[in-house]
């Protein structure tokens, strides 16, 4: 593989491994999402390589080719939904290297995955294993579970984004889990085959991952102690990528090899399973935008663009931050664009707004940017969480998605045409 990074500059414009983003944007228009094949496979490349497995957080980027990319691959997926299952075997991937987490499974649901044969469901409360029981039962199956443990640790991340601790509604309470597993032994139709975990989002330290796992392997002892067999060990999602920010996550084989050698001193032989999502697919993957618009202010500059919240969630949800650059620096269009946007001085700063008829619809606050009308900037960091956070909101139809392969473009998604954002709609 080469060293250059999948994504780059050449004289000044930015590159998707073998391909321009300039000629991308210029081709399929913006806005649009575009991922590199080769990113995303170093990404995943990062954790399989321990011998772990990896299952793909389907919620993080759920396009069909994305997802048969990492099924070539041999991962294994995360859903939290029927529908993320349908999607996981459209894209060739197998259920039996499916497992199925979330809160709320309904009872179609869990008769979908087991009909299925997904490898293992992460069971999140007592009442939802009562409800396997009774849904395998009627279809004469044994359903895989582990319980998914809320070990009360702070991720230290953003509220909305952090899961384990006691006042999240995700997982089964640290102090119920024992008696919750000897319930689940007494149960016919479900088999125990694990122990789960997943403490939240954006962690860009190992420690709160480390005091987690304390917590599992405490309970793991005492579950053998009582006869229930646990021979995985799945520490779920969550590692934090470099947004540009200043934030600096562990690297991925240090983060998975520090973590498997912490379960492997206490349990040998049982299998370690991740769940990643943003950590595989966000630096992996921008999102192209073009300039509509300069409003320069007396308090702020605006550049509206064309991309808005609709598009990338993630800055109005979660005050989040992502880089953006644009895609042909100002040295190389040969002028100083800054002078003749109407803004005194250089050095300008921009409020980077999308269109949507909402003063959240915000991508980036203060960035100091030379640009005029018409520029294509990119919004990098937009691999996970980007498109399928998207909505139609405005009547907006959602930006097409690429995936990049050398010098080879594969359209993954057509961009979403005004008819189709209606087509199910209704006169009365
Ligand atoms: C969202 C989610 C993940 C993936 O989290 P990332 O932060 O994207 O790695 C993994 N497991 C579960 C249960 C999740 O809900």
């Amino acid at each position: 593989m080469s060293s250059t990074p999948a994504i780059h500059r050449e004289n000044g414009t930015l590159y998707i491994e073998g391909v321009s983003c300039s000629a991308l944007a210029k081709q399929y228009g913006t806005p649009l999402y575009v991922y590199s094949r080769r990113a995303l496979t170093e990404a995943y490349n990062a954790y399989a390589s321990s011998g772990a497995k990896v299952h793909v957080a389907v919620k993080a980027n759920s396009n069909l080719g994305v997802l048969s990319l990492f099924a070539r691959l041999g991962a294994g997926f995360d859903i939290v939904t029927g529908g993320e299952l349908a999607r996981v075997l459209a894209a060739g991937g197998k259920a039996s290297n499916v497992v199925f987490s979330g809160v709320g499974k309904s009872a179609d649901e869990m008769r979908y995955a087991l009909r299925e044969g997904v490898k293992c469901f992460n069971v999140e409360s007592a009442p939802e294993l009562e409800r396997l029981n009774d849904v395998a039962g009627e279809m004469g199956l044994k359903a895989p579970v582990s319980l998914r443990v809320n070990p009360d640790v702070d991720p230290k991340t953003h509220p909305y984004i952090s899961t384990g601790l006691k006042g999240n509604k995700f997982g089964v309470a640290f102090s119920d889990a024992l008696g919750t597993y000897k319930r689940a032994q007494e149960m016919p139709h479900v088999q125990v085959s694990g122990i789960d975990c997943h403490i939240g989002s954006q962690i860009t330290d190992i420690a709160p991952y480390l005091d987690a796992l304390d917590r599992v392997l405490d309970l793991v002892a005492k579950l053998k102690a009582e006869g229930v067999p646990i021979a995985h060990i799945d520490v779920g999602g969550g590692l934090g990528i470099d947004y540009g920010n200043g934030d600096a996550p562990p690297k991925t084989e240090q983060f998975v090899s520090t973590i498997i050698s912490r379960i492997h001193e206490q349990e040998p032989t049982a299998e370690v399973w991740f769940e990643p999502g943003r950590s595989l697919l966000g630096n992996a993957g921008v999102l192209l935008t073009t300039v509509e618009y300069l409003k320069p202010g007396e308090e702020k500059n605006f550049c509206i663009v064309d991309a808005g919240m609709n598009d990338l969630a993630r800055p109005s949800m979660y005050d989040a931050f992502h880089d953006i650059v644009p895609v042909v620096e100002t040295a190389e269009r040969g002028e100083d664009a800054a002078s003749t946007n109407g803004v005194d001085g250089g050095a300008t700063t921009w409020e980077i707004v999308g269109p949507v008829c909402e003063s959240g619809d915000w991508l980036g606050h203060d960035r100091a940017l030379a640009v005029q009308p018409g520029d294509v900037l990119a919004i990098l960091s937009a691999g996970a969480y980007g498109f399928t956070m998207a909505s139609n909101y405005n009547t907006r139809p959602r930006p097409a998605e690429l995936v990049v392969d050398g010098e080879t473009v594969h359209v993954v998604r057509e961009r979403e045409t005004v008819q189709s954002l209606f087509a199910g709609e209704h006169l009365i």
